[in-house]
This record gives C-alpha cells, sequence and structure tokens, in this order.
C-alpha cells in the first residue's frame, strides 16, 4: 500500500508539472490548448519531459554521481547512452521503491528499490523496456490526451470563478488518472519486445527480460509493485517471452 502511495505522488507531480508548464504561457486559451495538444510536435513533446523531469527530480533524493548507486548504473549503461537518435540520461532515486521509468526526452529514471532487487541484465531489460514505450510513440499519445482533456475542463472551468486554482486542481486529478492508468497488454507486448531488440543491438542477455519479470511477478503476488501497476501482467509476458527466445 505504502508502495502505491508514493507512486501515485510521483504521478500527480509529474502531471502537476506539465500543467503548469502549460500554462506559463499565460495567454493560451482553451481553444488553442486543445488545437495545440492535437498537433504536439516531437520536439514540445521533449521540451515539456524535458520540463517534467526537473521537477521530478527535485522531489528525489536523486543518487550523486559517486555514489554506488549511480556509478552501477553508469556502468552498466555504458553502452546505451543513445538509443535510435534519442540521448539518455540516467540518474537513481534513492528510495526503496520499485519503480522506473523514462520520458519522450530521454529521461530514464531507477529506483534503489528495483535496482536492489535485479542483475544488471535484469536492469537493462528495464531500459529497454521503458524506451520501447517512448520509442512507440506510447508516451507522445499519453501526452496529447492529458493535455487535450486539460484544455477541454479549462474550457468548462472558464465560465466560473476562480479559474486558476480549480482548474490546476481539476488538471492534477485528470494527468494521475492519466498517468496511473495501466498501459494496455499490446502496448506491454510492444515495449517488451523493443526491450528484446535493444539487449541484442548491445549483445546482452535477452533471457534477462524473462528472470526480470519473474522476479517481479513472485514480488508482488502478481501485481503489488509500482512498475507491475502501470507494466501489468509479467508471468504472461515472462511466458510470451520465453517462447520469442529459445
Ligand atoms: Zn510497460
Amino acid at each position: 500500500m505504502h508502495r502505491r502511495i508514493a507512486l501515485t505522488g510521483t504521478a500527480t507531480l509529474l502531471l502537476a508539472t506539465s500543467a503548469q508548464a502549460f500554462n506559463l504561457g499565460g495567454m493560451v486559451d482553451a481553444a488553442k490548448d486543445a488545437a495545440r495538444a492535437a498537433t504536439l510536435s516531437d520536439e514540445e513533446v521533449r521540451a515539456y519531459a524535458a520540463q517534467m523531469a526537473q521537477h521530478t527530480d527535485a522531489q528525489h533524493r536523486v543518487a550523486p554521481a559517486d555514489n554506488a548507486y549511480a556509478k552501477r548504473l553508469a556502468a552498466l549503461t555504458a553502452n546505451a547512452r543513445e538509443d535510435g537518435g534519442m540521448r539518455l540520461n540516467y540518474k537513481v532515486y534513492l528510495k526503496p521503491e520499485v519503480n522506473a521509468f523514462a520520458m519522450a526526452d530521454g529521461t530514464i529514471r531507477f529506483y534503489s528499490g528495483l535496482m536492489d532487487m535485479m542483475t544488471d541484465d535484469e536492469i537493462r531489460y528495464v531500459v529497454g523496456h521503458e524506451v520501447g514505450h517512448v520509442q512507440a510513440g506510447h508516451t507522445k499519445r499519453r501526452m496529447q490526451t492529458a493535455l487535450a482533456t486539460s484544455a477541454a475542463r479549462k474550457g468548462a472551468a472558464a465560465s466560473g470563478s476562480g479559474v486558476g486554482a480549480l482548474a490546476a486542481s481539476e488538471l492534477g486529478g485528470l494527468f494521475e488518472q492519466v498517468i496511473r492508468a495501466r498501459h494496455s497488454q499490446n502496448n506491454e507486448r510492444e515495449a517488451d519486445d523493443y526491450a528484446l531488440q535493444f539487449l541484442s543491438r548491445r549483445n546482452h542477455n535477452r533471457r534477462a527480460a524473462v528472470t526480470a519479470l519473474e522476479k517481479l511477478d513472485k514480488l508482488s503476488g502478481g501485481g503489488g509493485s509500482n512498475w507491475l501497476s502501470t507494466h501489468p501482467s509479467p508471468k504472461e509476458r515472462a511466458d510470451r517471452i520465453r517462447t520469442q527466445i529459445t
């Protein structure tokens, strides 16, 4: 339960930042927001992601470069600083939480709790899976949906008073819903397939994808870790990957 609460907090922070960033311009009305959200360029998506990452980093204890976790992550990702033209930047949050995420600007964050339970190759699988969600466009689509919805809500609130604060609290809830929503089975398969290619291209052990998912499955009894709450069905995924790589 504690872990779920931690995740919710993170998701809310991410989203609140995005909302604030979007409001910074001040002069954009709801209609313009909606139009812009529907046509977010990759560059805009990256820019919003970078702002979210900066804000989220500020909410966590980030391992300094000479910290053991940071050194380990840097070493095991030495040949994965770039993927498909996207520069990847890694940091570790010192928190006993089983979670990790990637953002559209190449931000990759691991919680120390996840690193504690995984081998280097298993961590590389998680990197590949998260990068897969970004490269397949899942992250961008979610961001577009979130911004479009926020614009709609702003429009609805604009007829009342106290628009700013009210809209922000409405947006926080909406954004949270979007981020906390599970990836679909299809998205998970796509990200897993990407992770296998990610590992293959770098001559790493693809079997680590299976063992990582089995560990997560055991840990949670099928659904308790933070990572699993957004990346579901580890058992089925492990079974599917096993048949792919043998
Ligand atoms: Zn996933």
